[in-house]
């Protein structure tokens, strides 16, 4: 199976109709769907980016997929996350999403990195409610991604000694590597 789909998989255990969630790289709005799939109707998804292109790819493939309504897509950069999260009164995801770098076909320039998303996965963790994920695929293949790569590492691993749980999974040959961080359900926020 495919790192995308193991995340799938992982969170699909996770969330469950009524969440709240987060998606903070759209892209081509694949992940948003999935997670606007598992909350349902009653729940609420935020999904962010920073290019309209994926905003407007994400806004149709939510539309395809009749999810609509429990979803609220932003342009702007995911490190203001918490501002954009009370905004639209999004509170306690089960769930972020982060599936870093940039969007295929378009500018390979317009890319995550690592100050934003160390700012984002901060912003993120603090919002997860107890019990919640945290999602991150990175990838090591390009010049800034490898530099981006190695900062998730750092952040994971500090994370595991606050007490968080972390697995990993890396795929051969140079390929992404997912982090799945989990928030204890009770203990220090
Ligand atoms: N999850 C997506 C999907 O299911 O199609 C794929 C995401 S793509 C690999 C990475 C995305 O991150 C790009 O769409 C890019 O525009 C976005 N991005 C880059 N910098 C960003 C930032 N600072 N804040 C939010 N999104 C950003």
């Amino acid at each position: 199976m495919r790192l995308t789909q193991q995340a799938h998989a992982a969170l699909a255990k996770i969330l469950t109709p009524g969440d709240h969630a987060i998606d903070a790289t759209c892209g081509n709005g694949y992940d948003t769907c999935f997670v606007a799939q598992q909350v349902g109707p009653t729940g609420r998804v935020l999904g962010i980016d920073i290019q309209p292109e994926a905003i407007r790819a994400t806004r149709g493939a939510l539309e395809q997929a009749g999810c609509s309504g429990q979803s609220i897509l932003v342009q702007d950069s995911h490190a203001n996350m918490m501002a954009i999260a009370d905004e639209h009164g999004l509170h306690a995801p089960m769930a972020v999403m982060f599936n870093l770098g940039y969007l295929p076909g378009t500018d390979k320039r317009i890319t995550t990195t690592v100050d934003t998303t160390i700012q984002a996965l901060n912003a993120a963790r603090a919002l997860l409610a107890p019990g919640g994920a945290l999602s991150v695929m990175s990838y090591r293949g390009h010049s800034e991604g490898a530099h981006e790569h190695a900062a998730v590492v750092r952040w994971c691993q500090s994370a595991k000694e606050r007490g968080d749980t972390v697995q990993q999974r890396t795929a051969p040959a140079n390929g992404p590597v997912w982090s799945l961080v989990i928030k204890p359900r009770s203990g220090p926020a």
